[in-house]
């Protein structure tokens, strides 16, 4: 207790002491001290402690942090969701969607270490936030940051990997659930209320996360999907490429497929992360120790360069997906050529573009085609220049990743990048002048009366 009321004190004195604008402490001692209560002093953190923690974070942090309670466990304790970003603002500064990053700790109570972690991000954001820390500044303008920190807080006050009922949360999802030689996967997919609200939470508020990490501990490794298959993902090469990064600037730690790197595992929140909702998704196990560290060293040092890869994921989640950017649309009499640059680490294999009448509705869409990882490449589609009317424009339609699961992005084409002089066979005229009227007359002709007339009339008044 007198620790807590010396850092409350602590707490409220500091701004005094600044005598600064908040969020511009450049001196402040906080980064050597943390993380400080209530981890630092105690060798477990309890569901009580954590819950003190994060209502503290919202309270003295209403700017970045929005706590939401997400539903109880089986023994009734509040399941909660410390939410992260620059609230206010809804977008990037340039107006754009944020990048949604999705995140939980302790499915397996006996596994604090993985636990640990999952506080340390939150608290890494929160603290130098606070310190005028550029980098956080900038992933909490660009990015929402969404941390479950302890899902199973009835296992994790008893010490054990399963739940108060028994069951191994981590073989509780709806993905092939109880389809491998297990133990304790509960009674069908999602029947413990802690897996039940997580994917609940998946569902309702990340669906378009483009990263989703989820925190074990017992072997130093990362694991993607899949678990229930020895065979590399669809996405094999946003994992190996994100592998190849992380390797070259951060950390050597291992980063294999589940069920190679470590044993066959089914209805795993890493395979329903992937499979069903699509996300690039790591099984972050942070250390070669399963059960509480027994030492003095600090969890800051101890978890400092699983820390480091977590900011080195979140820093550039802006690339774990496909990501396609028109260089040039040119658009002749008989074809569209497309220019496209793939800036992400994830191929996409459904692309397709489309041709908008001004109502927005789509008139054409091309044949399918694919655009590999972090490539460039032209695309020569079939057309009939003749289609182009007034107020027409052009979108990319594409999935994020090429699993299944992933989810589709629908962009329009800026007009900057477009040339439709080449469909009116080099005429200076604007699009739906003469030579395109002649043909649409000509169409119209084969059509019955009634509409030749109506297209006849609507066409000459658009001149
Ligand atoms: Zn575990």
């Amino acid at each position: 207790m007198r620790g807590r009321a010396l850092l409350l004190v602590l707490v409220l004195l500091a701004p005094l002491a600044a005598g600064t604008v908040q969020g511009q402490r450049p001196e402040h001692p906080v980064q050597d001290a943390w993380p400080g209560e209530p981890i630092d002093n105690h060798v477990h953190m309890t569901w009580a402690a954590l819950t003190l923690e994060v209502n503290g974070w919202a309270d003295d942090h209403p700017d970045i942090v929005d706590l939401m309670d997400v539903g109880d466990s089986e023994l009734g304790r509040t399941l909660w969701v410390v939410r992260l970003s620059d609230w206010s603002m809804d977008t990037k500064p340039n107006g754009s969607a944020k990048e949604i990053v999705y995140i939980d700790g302790g499915h397996h109570g006996n596994e604090y270490l993985g636990t640990a972690l999952a506080y340390l991000t939150a608290k890494f954001y929160i603290n130098e936030w606070a310190a005028g820390n550029q980098e956080a500044i900038d992933v909490l303008q660009h990015t929402e940051l969404h941390i479950l920190i302890m899902l199973n807080p009835d296992g994790n006050d008893i010490d054990t990997r399963w739940n108060i009922n028994q069951v191994d949360l981590n073989r509780n999802y709806d993905h092939y659930w109880n389809t491998c030689p297990t133990t304790q996967p509960g009674s069908s997919a999602f029947s413990e209320s802690e897996t039940m609200h997580n994917s609940d939470y998946m569902n309702a508020y990340v669906t378009d996360a483009d990263l989703y990490v989820t925190m074990h501990t017992g072997v130093w490794i990362m694991l993607y999907p899949w678990g229930k298959w020895a065979d590399q993902p669809p996405d094999w090469e946003l994992f190996w490429g994100i592998r190849e990064d992380v390797h070259a600037t951060v950390s050597d730690i291992p980063i294999q497929n589940a069920n190679q790197g470590l044993y066959p595992n089914c209805g795993t929140s890493r395979d329903y992360g992937y499979g069903v909702m699509g996300f690039p998704t790591f099984t972050f196990e942070t250390d070669d120790e399963q059960f509480v560290p027994g030492s003095f060293e600090s969890l800051h040092d101890r978890l400092a360069e699983e820390l480091d890869v977590m900011r080195f994921l979140i820093n550039n989640v802006w690339y774990w997906r496909a990501r396609l950017d028109v260089n040039a649309l040119d658009v002749s009499r008989d074809a569209v050529t497309l220019d496209v640059t793939n800036h992400g680490y994830a191929s996409t294999t459904n692309a397709s573009l489309e041709y908008r009448l001004a109502d927005g509705s789509v008139a054409w869409a091309s044949a399918l085609f694919n655009v590999n990882a972090t490539t460039s490449k032209t695309v020569e589609l079939p057309f009939d220049g003749s289609r182009l009317v007034s107020g027409g424009s052009w979108n990319l339609n594409y999935q994020k990743r090429v699993i299944d699961a992933s989810t589709w992005v629908n962009e329009s084409i800026p007009t900057e990048a477009i040339d439709e002089t080449g469909a009116d066979a080099g005429d200076a005229m604007p699009v739906g002048a003469a030579p395109l009227l002649v043909v649409s007359l000509l169409a119209a002709v084969v059509a019955e009366g009634q509409n030749r007339r109506k297209n006849g009339n609507t066409e000459a008044h658009e001149d």
